[in-house]
């Protein structure tokens, strides 16, 4: 019943990537004893530009992050579709390829993480390499016992999930994960690889049926990215097994043009190989007594919505801020996270279904289509409306949300060291 737990000062968060750092911000910041684990062995710094837009700007401001989101900043120009020879096809000219609206950021995802790490680390305990695999509620109203794979067990009054899709806090507190998942029919492999295109704030695109296979490199980068997606039904396949992960890219690109073998061999030799579907978490609830979900164990919207960072930091903003004004109580305060959230989170999970049919091409027709359609948008006289159209949706999505308040007393210093330093 609300109101009549004993209040929660202490919390622990399972996953430090962009949802478990921001979270710990806040919660630190209005006065929580805050814990994250995180089951790597230091802070993960790979996967591709992500973007902050509409409500997750705001947040970032609040934060104090948002000069170096934006010095950090991907500073992308242009884009340009390629053919299996490596022709030029298409250029997407600057001004429509950087269509942006006044709330919109583009960085690395692994910046992005080493940022927030950075402003927290000092006031935050840390613990990589380690995972929870028990979680017991200590009495009624009370907390949560927690065992770990390696350290000892400990109390908390609450346990938040913030460990992605794979979430291994929902799969303990809420049941097995293929209950809440919604395949979106691909699949998508990001990784670093040596910059031997000469490229620079560039994208090359090659489509086939079903494929796209993306390059490019950012501001400050020396190195480039690589980007393999294809369409597919469910595979099989252990979330944590790289090497049939690479098996399954390389058989769905097998034989392929351009500079593809290229890309599935750097793939193979890459530090930081990302891979996963696009598919959706839909539940009816984040919340099981003590135990709280957040960011992509929550919602995840795929990366078909360009959405998922941002989400994470918002409702990190939402889920503290709702916990300090509960003055702890978690049953209110969950409650209210759920109710901010929820339309937020549905209008995101709708774009994320329409782009991720939109992103691959079905038919070697369609692509030539494509091409056509983007040597002619520079001369059209419409152009810019276009491109202004597309933003206005993806910002629709962005900024449906209104955040409340949460005054927090001054924020954390970075900590001292390299910048961003892991
Ligand atoms: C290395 C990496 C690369 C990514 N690349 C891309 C990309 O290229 N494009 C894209 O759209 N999205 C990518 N994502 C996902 C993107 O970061 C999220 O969609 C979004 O930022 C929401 O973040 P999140 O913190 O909720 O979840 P995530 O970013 O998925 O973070 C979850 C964190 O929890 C950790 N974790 C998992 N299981 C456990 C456990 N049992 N115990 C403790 N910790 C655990 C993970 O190691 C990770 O650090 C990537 C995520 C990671 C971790």
């Amino acid at each position: 019943m609300p109101g009549t737990e004993a209040p929660a000062r202490t919390v622990l968060i399972s996953g430090a990537s962009i949802a478990g750092p921001a979270l710990a911000y806040w919660l630190h910041r209005h006065g929580f004893a805050v814990t994250v684990v995180e089951r790597a062995p230091e802070l993960r710094t790979g996967g591709y530009k992500v973007d902050i837009r509409g409500v997750a700007v705001e947040v970032a401001d609040r934060m104090g992050i948002l000069d170096d989101i934006q010095a950090a900043g991907t500073d992308m120009r242009t884009g340009t579709y390629v053919n299996g020879a490596g022709k030029r096809i298409a250029t997407l000219p600057a001004d429509i390829f950087g269509a942006r609206l006044d709330r919109d950021d583009e960085i690395m995802r692994g910046d992005l993480a080493r940022i927030l790490h950075a402003h927290t680390r000092s006031g935050v305990e840390y613990v990589f390499g380690d995972s929870i695999t028990s979680l017991t509620p200590t009495a009624p109203g009370g907390g949560v016992t927690v065992t770990f794979e390696r350290g000892v067990p400990r109390d908390f009054d609450i346990v938040v999930g913030a460990d992605g899709v794979h979430s291994t806090v929902r799969r303990l507190a809420f049941g097995p994960e293929e209950q809440f998942s919604r395949h979106l029919g691909s699949y998508i492999a990001a990784f670093s690889l040596p910059n031997t295109f000469g490229l620079d704030r560039e994208e090359l695109y090659h489509a086939l049926p079903g494929k796209l296979a993306c390059v490019y490199s950012s501001a400050g980068d020396p190195a480039a990215k690589g980007l393999l997606c294809f369409r597919s039904p469910r595979l099989t396949y252990d979330h944590r097994d790289v090497p049939r992960q690479l098996a399954l890219l390389e058989s769905a690109f097998a034989g392929d043009g351009w500079e593809i073998p290229r890309l599935l061999r750097a793939a193979r030799e890459a530090p930081d190989f990302y891979f996963d579907a696009m598919h959706l978490i839909e539940m009816d609830r984040w919340s099981r007594g003590r135990v709280v979900l957040l960011g992509d164990a929550a919602h995840c919207a795929s990366p078909a919505s360009g959405q998922g960072t941002g989400m994470a930091l918002v409702g990190a903003y939402v889920l503290a801020g709702e916990l300090a004004a509960a003055d702890g109580d978690p049953s209110a305060a969950f409650a209210r996270y759920e109710a901010e959230m929820r339309g937020y989170v549905a209008v995101n999970h709708e774009t994320a279904q329409k782009f991720a049919k939109e992103m691959m091409a079905a038919t070697w027709r369609e692509i030539r289509f494509r091409h056509l359609m983007m040597r002619m948008l520079p001369h059209m006289p419409w152009k810019n409306l276009i491109a202004r159209k597309i933003a206005e949706d993806v910002q629709r999505a962005a900024g449906a949300l209104a955040l409340k308040d949460h005054p927090a007393p001054a924020p954390l210093t970075p900590a001292a060291g390299p910048p961003y330093a892991a």
